[in-house]
């Protein structure tokens, strides 16, 4: 009966201490996070996450390029952190995935139409403002919808992640609503008479009734949209989340973030 104590008392202690060599080994790595800016620093490039169906924020031109208002935000970054606006590898994201690819390390930050939102602050850091834009609904241009309200016993196009999804179900919960991954996706659906309207960005949709007079947006704003760059959270970001900041509050005092309006047409 003793040794059968020993012997257990023994297998106690192991377990014991094998349980503390882990919770160490955890514990100093977490202080080892290295720091954001610092990785960004020595790998010689900055890795943002942006859209690339989503004029004229960030969508592919027809050379094939990357571009939009937050690939220039992007490059204002990326000049100031290495005194060359190259320095940077965009990585298309959507949605329903920017959160996920900002906060597994995919990207180091994420500059994608992307609102400020308190669910989204559960999660990520976000930078200062770099512009405010307003939920509303775009219709083919017969359509008698005119306003949020109309959009009941309608199918309604979101993508899927997005504000607009999340104000539609709680403002007209007997809309049927339809998510798509895309804002192109949605477009086509509308052109087809799947859904008989699209609710998002205002700007974003403005660019579809822009370039296709078959389409218009409804002249109203059901939120406010501000978009700011995301981070990730915790200590090892403060330094990065200062340098983003840093830029967009020198785009915004030396006026660059008006000129950046009127390139991209925002103004
Ligand atoms: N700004 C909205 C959001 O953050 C939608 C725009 C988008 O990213 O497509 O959910």
């Amino acid at each position: 009966m003793k040794r059968v104590l020993l012997i257990l008392g023994i297998l106690i202690v192991a377990a014991l201490a094998g349980v503390f060599y882990l919770w160490d080994k955890i514990e100093t790595k977490k202080l080892e996070m290295p720091d954001s800016y610092q990785t960004i620093m020595n790998r010689g490039y900055l890795i943002v996450g942006v859209k690339t169906d989503t004029k004229p924020f960030g969508y592919i031109d027809k050379d094939g390029q990357i571009v939009g208002l937050d690939i220039d935000i992007a490059k204002a970054i990326a000049k100031f952190l290495f005194r060359d606006e190259k320095k940077l590898k965009l990585v298309s994201v959507t949605p329903s995935d920017r959160l996920i690819k900002l906060t597994t390390g995919d990207v180091d930050i994420v500059i994608a139409t992307m609102t400020v939102t308190p669910q989204r602050l559960d999660l990520i850091d976000f930078s200062h403002a770099y512009f405010i834009a307003g939920q509303t609904v775009l219709v083919p241009k017969d359509s008698k919808i005119s306003a949020l309200g109309e959009l009941g016993n309608h199918n309604v196009g979101v993508i899927f992640g997005t504000t607009a999804e999340k104000n539609l179900r709680t403002l007209v919960p007997t809309a049927r609503v339809f998510g798509y991954r895309t804002y192109d996706d949605a477009y086509e659906a509308l052109n087809k008479g799947i859904i008989q309207a699209i609710t998002s960005d205002d700007t974003i949709l403005r660019s579809y009734a822009l370039n296709n007079k078959s389409v218009r947006v409804i002249n109203r704003k059901y939120s406010k949209e501000p978009y700011a760059i995301g981070v990730r959270k915790g200590k090892e970001n403060k330094l990065l989340l200062e340098k983003v900041n840093f830029v967009v509050k020198t785009l915004v005092t030396n006026n660059s973030i008006n000129h950046l309006y009127s390139k991209w047409g925002l103004r």
